[in-house]
């Protein structure tokens, strides 16, 4: 996280003090640095060297069309999963013939709206899918290219909830039911098979998972070799960790310099999905403490920012390390960090040794650039946060603060009662 640092007990993103942003733009918001996004970037494209490859950016980690529109300038890809992400892909600026479209429950207008983009492969997770997709580009006189994601039954040693490589997981085409898929894929008439594809799970911190799921996809593209049926592309997915506290993930030329031999056997073009790695560290939320309690148990620090803002810690016990903004020689003490909301779910951390923050003093919740504003709502009838983008000495606002108004757009007391 060097882009978020201490100068004179002041916490900086790059260039710019935090805390004189929050006085412009009120609490709590997003913080995004762009130089982290770009080395990021950089480290990606590295990475593979001179492989043939394709990075397509999970477009859910985080999906604000700033962010976007700069990885699209940096030449890489997006990997999508609604009709809602693709559109925001296009809108942003990345050329169709580099976006994949990945899930579980296409419907047939999304199946439509990405033929019609002409994108460059769906990644399909099911024989009836594979159905629906050959009758609709049928029905559109195009012939669709398609990627079958395999599951491979592997343990990513992660958060059950992100685990998508396991036989339980709903996700992909068991591996003992691949080579038949693939030939019923290639006998309809309105498909292209090009590739095949694994995801095996999110905040992975160990080399081995990723290996054997690309050991398991060469040896499948091996196989299908055999019976003439040709695969272009190997989608190896995403899933490399970052570091939230102490984890030490590989570094993507570590990561990439183990799996990138094994695929390059197969003379595949290699599409990766990385989505946390991109903008995990690229990202703060940042609060303000509203009030400190002292109940018989426990010590609660209430701040603005609650899991409406960030589910994180709520849905997964995640852990982010809170920062003060602006250092303060208080004593450390145990606290739960927890917001307004009406759950006892509601909680950036628990059981935290930090120093005591005193109300008007600004948190900064470290690592939330992925999975965080993109999976937030508006319960409790929360305006949504603003997104600030740094860059250097300077901030832009890429996502404004929802008001009220926006609470209630769309809602009527009046509408016409319509009867069918
Ligand atoms: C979520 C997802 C990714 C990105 O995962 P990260 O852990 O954020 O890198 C990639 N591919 C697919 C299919 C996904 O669902």
């Amino acid at each position: 996280m060097h882009f978020f640092q201490y100068h004179n007990g002041r916490l900086f993103c790059e260039e710019t003090d935090i805390a004189a942003i929050a006085q412009r733009v009120g609490t709590p918001f997003y913080l995004y640095s762009q130089r982290t996004l770009l080395r990021h970037c950089e480290h990606i494209h590295r990475a593979f060297g001179t492989l043939e490859h394709l990075t397509c950016y999970s477009v859910k980690a985080n999906s604000n069309l700033a962010l976007l529109h700069i990885l699209a300038q940096e030449g890489i890809g997006a990997d999508v999963v609604s009709g809602g992400e693709l559109f925001r892909a296009l809108k942003a600026g990345f050329p169709s013939e580099k976006i994949v479209y990945s899930g579980v429950g296409k419907t047939e207008l999304e199946i439509e709206y990405a033929l019609r983009e002409e994108i460059l492969l769906f990644n399909v997770e099911s024989v009836p899918e594979l159905e629906t997709i050959d009758r609709i580009a049928g029905q559109m006189g195009q012939v669709a290219p398609v990627a079958l994601r395999i599951n491979p039954d592997i343990d990513p040693h992660t958060h059950p909830y992100i685990a998508t490589g396991l036989q339980e997981n709903k996700f992909g085409i068991p591996y003992s039911q691949a080579r038949e898929s693939f030939k019923i894929a290639s006998e309809m008439k309105n498909l292209k098979v090009i590739g095949t594809d694994a995801h095996i799970g999110s905040q992975i911190t160990t080399l081995e998972p990723f290996l054997e799921s690309a050991e398991r996809l060469a040896e499948l593209v091996q196989t299908l070799g055999n019976e003439h049926i040709d695969i272009k592309y190997i989608d190896i997915g995403g899933g490399l960790g970052i570091r939230y506290e102490d984890e030490t993930p590989p570094e993507p030329s570590e990561w990439a310099g183990a799996i990138a031999p094994v695929l390059a056997k197969t003379g595949c073009k290699i599409i990766f999905e990385p989505g946390r790695s991109l903008v995990g560290n690229a990202g703060i939320l940042v609060t303000q403490v509203l009030y400190v309690k002292q109940t018989p148990r426990k010590l609660f620090v209430i701040v603005d920012a609650g899991m409406n803002d960030l589910i994180r810690p709520s849905l997964y016990g995640s852990h982010h390390q809170i920062k003060p903004v602006i250092e303060s020689d208080s004593a450390k003490v145990q606290v739960d960090v927890v917001g307004p909301i009406c759950e006892s779910a509601d909680f950036l951390a628990t059981e935290r040794l930090m120093p005591l923050a005193n109300p008007g003093e600004l948190l900064a919740v470290m690592s939330a650039g992925a999975y965080g504003f993109s999976m937030s709502s508006n319960y409790n009838s929360r305006p949504r946060c603003p997104e600030i983008l740094v860059n250097a000495s300077r901030f832009r606002v890429i996502r404004e603060r929802e008001t009220y108004q926006d609470l209630v757009r769309g809602e009527s007391i009046e509408g016409d009662w319509i009867s069918v």
